[in-house]
């Protein structure tokens, strides 16, 4: 959205495709949806479609309903920005247990993704009090945070009504973050930690010994200002007493890293060996175990890219190799093939980041735009689909689904509902065409 809108202000028009029904990626199924400021950033992107030259073409898949090679035949130029959306891999012992779910699981289902085809948590959430979450990223964080907040600190988001039932009824005791190095080398951003000791029903805990920093930590500490803020928080939560009030508790640990994950037909248990850093940053085990145990282990040790058939991928990095952009194949430029995003970069960075980057890949496309070769294909694509029987959602349709999932919302006094089942969305978006 930010690359379509940066193009709109040069009068290009342009054409954004989503395998989806509704737009917005994850800003609508990544953003927490208890983060209700930031995932109003939808609103912003919204008014990119009241701007002339612009349609949606939703509910397409790139690779299915149409090549790769016809969008490069039918416009000047094309830009993938289709994000990574698959999970990492851990490679231990028991990580495909049932009771053992990806972090992009839970998130696709939490945010109602209209694909979503992964554990049932509805009824894995019945039987869980004990939760292990790997990794100490934003995203281990928002898990953390979904799964130990109150009734009515969820009842203000988005979430559809069978995922608010499933994490009211969920009989949470025990959530604990495991880090595989120090706090200083932790991912997560301060204001999304904090939020960790803000909860209305949960507290959370630290340990002194695990807090106490190497000499290597100590001196990454000095540069830089997230890992001293967050350090600062953490420090604060030790001299902290412990909450009486509170029926959750949240366990906060590192230096600490997955060896594997047990259980005969369903998980029961993590074993963590205690880790170490040494004078250069290198991590090690110390060959002391811990077993902790849980009914549930989220892996959220990140997301990964995949490649689209027809388009260069780099299998190592997992991205679209590119010069500011441009895609390239084997060190050359692929005319009129461009790149911006988590597909481009890497899953990491915020919202702001992906803006920054989107405007990039757009000026490098606006330098080559005098020298790309006109469309061969002239049939406009939504005519092409159309005759192949794809029901393609316009921006009307998009508007169509916005308004109900907020009459739904208000019906429940909540701002909003998110409807997660695909053929509802295709029914609420008719197939009205696109304009
Ligand atoms: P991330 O920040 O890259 O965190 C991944 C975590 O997994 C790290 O702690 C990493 O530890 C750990 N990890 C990786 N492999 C591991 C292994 N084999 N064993 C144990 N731990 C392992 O990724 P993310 O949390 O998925 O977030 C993706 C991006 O989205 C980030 O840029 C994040 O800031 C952003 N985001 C932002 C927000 C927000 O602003 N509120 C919310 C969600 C996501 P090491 O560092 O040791 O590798």
């Amino acid at each position: 959205m930010y690359a379509a809108d940066a193009l709109t202000d040069h009068e290009i028009e342009v054409d954004v495709f989503d395998r989806l029904p509704t737009p917005f990626g994850l800003v609508r199924y990544g953003v927490a949806p208890d983060h209700v400021s930031i995932r109003s950033v939808r609103d912003t992107l919204d008014k990119v479609w009241d701007k002339p030259g612009i349609r949606f073409l939703g509910n397409v898949e790139v690779g299915r309903d149409i090549s790769i090679e016809e969008l490069r035949r039918s416009y000047n130029a094309v830009v993938l920005t289709y994000g990574a959306a698959a999970d990492r891999r851990l490679g231990i012992e028991g990580e495909d247990l049932p009771g053992s779910v990806a972090a992009t699981d839970f998130v696709a289902w939490y945010t109602g993704h209209p694909d979503y085809r992964g554990p049932d948590f509805s009824r894995l959430l019945h039987n869980t009090r004990r939760v292990a979450v790997i990794g100490v990223g934003n995203v281990a964080v928002d898990v953390v945070r979904v799964l130990s907040k109150s009734e009515s600190e969820l009842s203000e988001t988005d979430m559809p009504d069978h995922v608010l039932e499933a994490l009211r009824d969920a009989p949470i005791e025990h959530v604990t973050l495991l880090g595989r190095r120090g706090p200083v080398q932790a991912s997560f951003t301060t204001k999304e930690l904090k939020e960790l000791g803000e909860l209305a029903e949960a507290d959370v805990h630290v340990r002194q010994d695990e807090l106490e920093l190497d000499p290597w930590s100590q001196e990454q500490l000095a540069n830089n200002k997230v890992a001293q803020r967050n350090v600062a928080v953490l420090n604060e939560w030790l001299e902290r007493d412990s909450r009486t009030d509170t029926h959750r508790a949240i366990d906060l640990r590192f230096f600490v890293r997955p060896e594997s994950i047990g259980g005969a037909t369903h998980v029961d248990s993590i074993t963590v060996e205690r880790t170490e850093l040494d004078a250069d940053g290198r991590l090690s085990g110390r060959g002391e175990f811990e077993r902790l145990d849980v009914d549930l282990v989220v892996r959220s040790v990140g997301y990964r890219g995949e490649a689209m058939p027809g388009v260069p991928f780099d299998p190592t990095s997992n991205v679209i190799p590119n010069i500011d952009g441009r895609v390239t194949d084997g060190g050359d430029v692929v005319p009129g093939l461009y790149v911006a995003g988590w597909i481009k970069r890497g899953p990491t960075g915020i919202i702001g980041t992906n803006k920054k980057c989107a405007v990039g890949t757009v000026t490098s496309l606006l330098e080559d735009l005098p020298s790309l070769p006109d469309p061969v294909e002239t049939t406009d694509l939504a005519q092409v689909l159309s005759d192949r029987g794809v029901q393609t959602v316009s921006v009307d349709g998009w508007r169509a689904i916005d308004a109900r999932e907020r009459d739904r919302g208000h019906e429940r006094g909540r701002p909003r509902q998110t409807i997660a089942a695909r053929e509802e969305l295709m029914e609420i978006a008719g197939t009205t065409p696109a304009t």
